[in-house]
């Protein structure tokens, strides 16, 4: 009996959880939507979905909120099938038609053009983003999509924002909302402020049929392998860490970087006027600045 009662009790637990779980990636995704503006009345959003955990959330999470939404919106699921040995080409569709919501699948073999043009044991990946990217912008005007919404999420951007500086020597992340290279699509990501740990618990909850995402046999990236295990070092050494860098990304100070060109140091005068902002000298800079990123707790630096 008290064993049924301990399963009954556990059940209702992780209910609690995963209700709970959807309403912080609902309620972040609103955030990042109003934040920076990437939803507005009127939009027909391509929702990218690759058959990862992401991008399944975030076609989950923007059809929930297009339901309590104020403003009328659509959303039109694209997945590009690049012909990749052993990719199951029913699973995406067969989930889609159960889910309702409208879709397309562009059939593009960009695997054969890779495997012709890249040599044996070279890496794949560029060249194949680069067909990717341009096929999914056209894709975007032939069913008259003004919104590009891909999944990648906070983790993501706090990967791409090492990589470029440990590696590229730019401050530079991933942008939340940005126009395409080609200049003609508004390319947005509403998972900027979810977890990748938040995804994959949410991917297991609701039990998405996951595609592998290394059916090419390439490799990913390997530096950003390490960049990701750096991170999650961190989660578990120094919690708090990880969030602070992010928020950072909010708060940036160019009068307190070197960018010549984002701050006008050259023509700077001392005009009297007192300015909490302004050097201060020999004094160690305050370092309890709340984090300003929804979600996430402030913390004090770490000694
Ligand atoms: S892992 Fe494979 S499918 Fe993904 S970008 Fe690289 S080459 Fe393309």
């Amino acid at each position: 009996m008290n064993a049924v009662i301990d399963n009954v009790k556990a059940a209702e637990k992780q209910a609690h959880e995963n209700n709970k779980l959807h309403k912080r990636l609902c309620r972040l995704v609103g955030q990042a939507i109003g934040d920076f503006n990437m939803i507005e009345d009127g939009d027909k959003v391509m929702v990218c979905l690759s058959g990862g955990k992401d991008s399944y959330a975030l076609l989950d999470i923007l059809m929930t909120l297009r339901e309590r939404a104020p403003i009328n919106f659509e959303i039109v699921a694209v997945n590009l099938d690049q012909k990749q040995p052993n990719f199951p080409a029913d699973v995406l569709p067969a989930y889609l038609e159960k889910l309702g919501v409208p879709f397309h699948i562009e059939n593009q073999d960009t695997y054969s053009i890779v495997k012709r043009l890249i040599p044996e044991g070279k890496t794949t990946c560029s060249l194949c983003s680069r067909l990717r990217r341009g096929i999914l912008y056209r894709v975007a005007d032939e069913l008259g999509c003004n919104k590009i919404a891909l999944g990648h999420h906070r983790d993501d951007i706090l990967e791409t924002f090492f990589l470029n500086m440990f590696f590229g020597g730019k401050i530079k992340g991933m942008p939340a909302k940005l126009v395409s290279d080609d200049g003609k699509h508004m390319v947005i990501r509403p998972l900027a402020y979810v977890k990748e740990e938040d995804t994959e618990r949410y991917a297991e909850v609701k039990q998405f049929p996951i595609i592998p995402c290394d059916l090419c046999g390439s490799q990913e990236n390997l530096q950003r392998k390490q960049i990701k295990a750096m991170m999650r070092e961190w989660e578990k050494k120094h919690p708090g860490r990880v969030e602070n860098i992010f928020s950072s990304l909010s708060t940036v100070v160019p009068s307190h970087l070197m960018d010549r060109d984002l701050f006008g140091f050259k023509d700077i005068k001392a005009d009297g006027i007192a300015n909490p902002q302004g050097d201060i000298a020999f004094d160690e800079e305050p370092c309890s600045t709340p984090a300003t990123v929804p979600g996430i707790i402030p913390l004090q630096r770490e000694e």
